[in-house]
């Protein structure tokens, strides 16, 4: 195939010739016979883009999910009428409701939703992804006759269907439905994301099978890097690599600093590097006192790094730590960060330009499904940093067109560092533009049309427009 009268990322004019490789690349390429020519007419070919921070699994289930993350929806009367219609829109499916919010209220009760359906089971998970509540009808379908500590009980002892840090547990004893793999996967591609890492905690064997089976079926198009246990550890395919190793930091429960640095040390010696999920400061200093304390490995991660001093930048450069972060949170919750962070942490939220400038290799993602999976949204949030109602968010941290787009071009095994680039010998996985570099940088909205993306030099996409 021959892609003709693109521009890169420089704005200069490109033209491409790849099979599952890039084979060629020059400002002017003439058509083999027979071959197949397709006119970019302009646009901007880049590297598929890398979402290096995402949960596939949940952002699939997501598609099929209720959304109650509207502000409105933190009224409790308004959240069970919003839920019963959408029962009766689904036919009286099951309901699982994500990104559910109490605001100033009461956290909703298994009675509440009882109210809505005896009969059906309906599944609310908050939008910190740290809670789910769940209906008699729910509960009654968990696998178990045993529950752990965070199954909260009222005074009689019965289940008040609020699980607390149970993600996990509950995924294992709630009888799992399909989920649509394809359809996710397909929105992925329509965004011109060609990779995904996958930053569960859990992941572990059950989870790689899992989607090296949809990889190979077909319904899983992007490559993946996998996150996960400890012990996870797999022969890497061209499709799916072992990621580093996940470590869930709690401010309120964080782990023993030695057996912290000892679990580190265990992870380098098996040559994976660490990623600590730290949304605190406190998380974050502990998290860099540790790799301090242990080594680093030249991969490890520090993932969101939501409020971040300077201190803790100076150190994740010293120690040559990645901070894998997403301002995006700042165009979808930035309104609410503005109400509930206390204002003298609020320039410390979601930086980016900070990192760039001390040298801290900075990478970008989603999050999702916890955030838009959408890498254009994204990459708009850190170049405008403004909230839902328009107001900036700590604007020395604004980055250019050029920087945000670097964001999703990262070498998946080391992003922030290394960039893909259109070269010869380079995976064709590639991501064309209607609009040419400089329309992207102009337009308003940010959001361009992502003409077609290729997976391994398959077009996995093709705007139907
Ligand atoms: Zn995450």
């Amino acid at each position: 195939v021959l892609i003709r009268n693109a521009c890169d990322i420089n704005g200069r004019p490109i033209e491409l010739r790849f099979n599952r490789q890039i084979e060629a690349v020059a400002a002017q390429l003439e058509p083999a016979p027979g071959e197949e020519v397709i006119d970019a007419c302009g646009g901007l070919l880049l590297p598929g883009l890398h979402d290096h921070h995402m949960h596939f699994l949940a952002y699939a289930a997501s598609l099929d999910s209720v959304d109650c993350s509207e502000e409105t929806l933190a009224d409790a009367a308004t959240l069970l009428e919003h839920l019963q219609q959408q029962l009766q829109a689904r036919g009286g499916a099951p309901l699982r409701g994500i990104g559910y919010h109490e605001g100033e209220g009461e956290l909703i009760s298994r009675q509440q939703l009882d109210e809505v359906s005896r009969q059906i089971p309906i599944r609310l998970q908050h939008r910190t992804g740290r809670l789910w509540i769940y209906n008699s009808a729910a509960i009654a379908l968990l696998q178990a006759s045993d529950y752990p500590h965070g199954a909260e009980r009222d005074s009689k002892g019965t289940l008040t269907g609020r699980f607390f840090h149970m993600d996990d547990w509950l995924q294992q004893h709630f009888p799992r439905s399909p989920l649509n793999l394809s359809r996710a996967s397909q929105k992925l591609a329509e965004y011109g994301i060609t990779g995904l890492t996958d930053a569960g905690p859990d992941n572990d064997d059950s989870t790689r099978t899992m989607l090296a089976t949809a990889q190979a079926g077909g319904e899983l198009l992007q490559r993946v890097v996998l996150m996960g246990r400890p012990e996870l550890n797999f022969e890497p395919s061209t499709a799916l690599k072992p990621g580093p190793c996940k470590i869930y930091l709690k401010e309120n429960a964080l782990p023993d600093f030695d057996q912290l640095c000892a679990q580190i040390g265990e992870q380098h010696q098996r040559q994976r590097a660490v990623a600590f999920h730290c949304v605190t400061a406190a998380e974050l200093h502990y998290a860099l006192a540790a790799l301090d304390t242990a080594g680093t490995s030249g991969f490890d991660r520090i993932e969101h790094a939501s409020v971040c001093d300077d201190q803790a930048i100076a150190i994740a450069a010293a120690l040559g730590v990645t901070v894998v972060s997403q301002p995006i949170l700042l165009a979808e919750r930035g309104d609410r960060y503005r109400q509930s962070v206390p204002s003298d942490e609020q320039p410390l939220l979601y930086r980016a330009r900070s990192f760039l400038t001390a040298g801290v290799p900075f990478a970008g993602s989603s999050d999702a499904p916890f955030a838009s999976a959408n890498p254009w949204r994204g990459m708009a949030a850190a170049i405008q940093r403004t909230t839902p109602s328009g107001v900036e968010m700590g604007s020395a941290e604004k980055l250019s067109v050029k920087e945000a787009l670097a964001l999703y071009l990262g070498d998946p095994a080391d992003p922030g560092r290394r960039q893909r680039t259109l070269d010869e010998g380079q995976p064709a996985d590639l991501v064309l533009l209607k609009e040419s570099l400089d329309e992207f940088i102009k337009a308003e909205n940010r959001l361009p049309t992502v003409k077609a993306t290729w997976i391994d030099g398959r077009q996995v996409y093709v705007n139907p427009a």
